[in-house]
């Protein structure tokens, strides 16, 4: 074991060496990190964020880890995922909702609603954090968290300093913003006043669509590829024959093709090779290349 992982686990006693990451993904696939760490509050931040850079390990940091294939080799360096004082959400007034970036979307959409706020219904089924919303620009055809945010509170890694970002600072376009490579610790949302029965309603109808059309009982991460401007990869996928197509353990959803699942102990290799196909299949008969939605990381 090397000292840096025992000095990290000194000062952060719950901090877990070699842990498997698999548990921390929907798809249930992928190696361990080498120090895996849960940070309650701003000063277990500023603490491991120090450490790190003292030791020159590399920090990364995960939500629900509802959009990533962590690789069979896992994460070298540190995955450090926000809890406790990250999981608030606040109604500061003026239909604003403040959240913590670990709050998960669904129970952000519903603490909304149950306050009468709308505009986000649609984002109910995503599963994943606020603080992985908002990096990946998270959003559904009826809408995405973007253009909702008024502030984005952020942690400079250099500095180790917090930072707020306001909605003229950000960039967002289709599952991409210009916080990818930041830490995120929350943010300011801006809603709309509205009946709270009708919002409840809304919010309930995006559930049961869910249902009828995405695999969400099974081990995925959502869609794999990013749409074609104008195009549907699921219905790409599906005219080409491929819906339920297996590599090892993974397969392509019979549900919806752009979902693939984890649906016998799949390693990230099965996963990989099947994106490969794929991909491959998708460029000889229409000559597009499929952009991954879902991030990769890790090592092979
Ligand atoms: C069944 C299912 C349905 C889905 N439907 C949708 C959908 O309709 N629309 C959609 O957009 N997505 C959808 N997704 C994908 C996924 O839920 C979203 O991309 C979500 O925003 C990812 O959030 P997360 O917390 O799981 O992020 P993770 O997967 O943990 O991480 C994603 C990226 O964000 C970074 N990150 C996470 N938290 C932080 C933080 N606090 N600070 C800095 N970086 C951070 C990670 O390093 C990584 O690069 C779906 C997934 C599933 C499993």
């Amino acid at each position: 074991m090397s000292d840096w992982r025992k000095t990290i686990q000194h000062a952060l006693p719950d901090a877990k060496i070699s842990e498997p990451l698999a548990k921390y993904t929907t798809f249930r696939i992928g190696g361990p990190a080498d120090l895996f760490v849960d940070l309650e509050n701003n000063q277990q931040l500023v603490m491991l964020m120090r450490m790190a850079k003292e030791a020159k390990q590399p920090v990364m940091f995960i939500g629900w880890g509802s959009n990533m294939l962590v690789r069979d080799g896992g994460v070298r360096g540190i995955v450090a995922r926000l809890r406790g004082d990250f999981e608030k959400i606040e109604f500061p007034g003026g239909n604003r909702v403040s959240a913590g970036a670990a709050v998960r979307v669904p129970q952000l959409v519903t603490a909304c609603a149950a306050q009468g706020l709308c505009g986000d219904e649609s984002l109910v089924g995503v599963p994943g954090t606020v603080g992985g919303a908002l990096v990946m620009n998270a959003g559904t055809r009826e809408g995405e968290i973007g253009p909702l945010v008024v502030e984005v509170e952020t942690f400079d890694p250099r500095t180790l300093a917090a930072a707020t970002l306001h909605a003229k600072d950000l960039h967002f376009e289709y599952r991409k913003s210009n916080l990818e490579g930041r830490i995120v610790l929350g943010c300011v949302l801006q809603l709309k006043p509205g009946d709270k029965v009708d919002i409840m309603k809304r919010v309930q109808d995006f559930q049961q669509k869910r249902l009828r059309t995405q695999p969400i009982h099974t081990y995925n991460v959502g869609s794999t590829f990013k749409n074609p401007q104008g195009k549907f990869v699921a219905k790409l996928i599906e005219e080409a024959g491929l819906k339920g197509m297996t590599v090892g353990g993974a397969r392509i959803s019979p549900m919806h093709a752009n979902f693939i699942e984890n649906f016998a102990d799949a390693k990230a290799a099965d996963v990989l090779a099947l994106v490969g196909k794929i991909q491959a299949q998708i460029k000889k008969s229409l000559g597009l290349d499929l952009e991954l939605e879902m991030k990769v990381v890790g090592e092979p």
